[in-house]
């Protein structure tokens, strides 16, 4: 029975529009609201203390209804889907889930990691079908690094984790939250680390998710001032998008030494193209990183519905989106009650 199943989702496509004509292209799939780091601009330490109540495993969606979700997505267009978190290797036996989802058919199915447990898990993840894998890392310089996680983890570790991935073959790309005052002195050195690698590094701009870390305007180092400073010691040339809804805006190095990327939500909004969706930990649908609430497929799921059902209830949520968040940021906007980013996975 399974062995049949999985391909058929990709074989009856039927996609479905939002109000501004964007596809559902991208699924977000946050595993755990739980996190081994703290870091500033995401988790900082001051709110998700130690009496912080996260999401009690009850709560939580089984490996079984995340692949029914995912399914169904899939049903709808849906040809990426990304594991997050909070830190998505604490949920235990991921492998199994990442098995699951690889048999909904020709998907690129991929992780987002802080690399803290990926030393270990790497092989298994790529056994069970992982496609790539992202890696957090927001300095090379061990003590900004430790600053900006707020738990002394050594990044060390973390690049023997991106080595343990590439060993079982997985493509790597390096995501770098650049904050002015804090990290910005680390860009450089993370393109000269790993310019020559194959691995791709990200600079994302520090953004005002969520309702907690403290986002100021003055603490964004535009995109444009990053491709700057690279550009100036080595020679850049911007790179088409490969498909609608990329996130990141590619440069290749003109000595033909990779790329690098910038994601630059604030400086250079992307709604336009804006594909994707969050499935949080608990069920929730939430169709922007900015949203201020979500709708619940958890009470469908076990309500005992059918995948009909529950692709009409996707389908409903999808056709009402009109979500531009970044392109309509104001101070106002800023001070909604936005949804934490470690609850939805970035
Ligand atoms: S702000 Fe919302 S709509 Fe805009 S790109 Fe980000 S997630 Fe998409």
């Amino acid at each position: 029975m399974d062995e049949e199943r999985p391909l058929l989702r990709q074989a009856h496509v039927s996609h479905v529009l939002d109000t501004l004509h964007r596809p559902l292209r991208d699924l977000r799939i946050s595993v755990t609201d739980r996190c081994n780091f703290r870091c500033v601009y995401c988790m900082p330490k001051e709110v998700f203390g130690r009496d912080y109540r996260f999401l009690p495993r009850r709560e939580l969606l089984t490996f079984e209804e995340i692949e029914r979700v995912a399914g169904v997505l899939v049903g709808l267009g849906v040809n990426k889907l990304r594991i997050t978190g909070g830190e998505p290797l604490l949920r235990r036996d991921l492998e199994v889930l990442v098995e699951r989802l690889a048999r909904l058919g020709e998907l690129d199915l991929t992780l987002t990691t802080n690399g803290a447990l990926l030393a270990s898990k790497a092989r298994a993840l790529a056994d069970a079908g992982l496609t790539r894998v992202t890696v957090s890392l927001d300095s090379l310089d061990d003590e900004v690094f430790r600053s900006m996680n707020d738990v002394d983890f050594p990044v060390a570790r973390v690049l023997s984790g991106i080595d343990a991935a590439a060993e079982a073959g997985l493509p790597v790309k390096v995501n770098m939250v650049v904050k002015r005052g804090l990290n910005d002195g680390s860009i450089l050195e993370m393109a000269r680390r790993f310019r020559g690698t194959g691995h791709v590094v990200r600079f994302i701009e520090f953004m005002d998710v969520g309702a907690t870390n403290g986002w100021r305007l003055d603490d964004v180092v535009p995109a444009a001032e990053v491709v700057r400073t690279v550009g100036e010691e080595f020679p850049l040339e911007p790179v088409e998008r490969a498909y609608r809804g990329e996130v990141a805006e590619r440069y290749r190095y003109l000595d033909g030494e990779g790329e690098i990327g910038v994601i630059a939500s604030v400086t250079q909004p992307f709604c336009g193209d804006c594909t994707r969706a969050r499935l949080s930990a608990d069920g929730k649908l939430y169709t922007c990183l900015f949203a201020v609430r979500g709708h619940d497929l958890r009470a469908t799921l076990r309500s005992g519905a059918d995948d009909a059902a529950l692709e009409q209830a996707v389908r409903a949520v999808w056709e009402r989106r009109a979500d531009r968040y970044s392109e309509r940021r104001t101070e106002e906007t800023g001070e909604l009650r936005k949804v934490e980013m470690s609850y939805i996975g970035g």
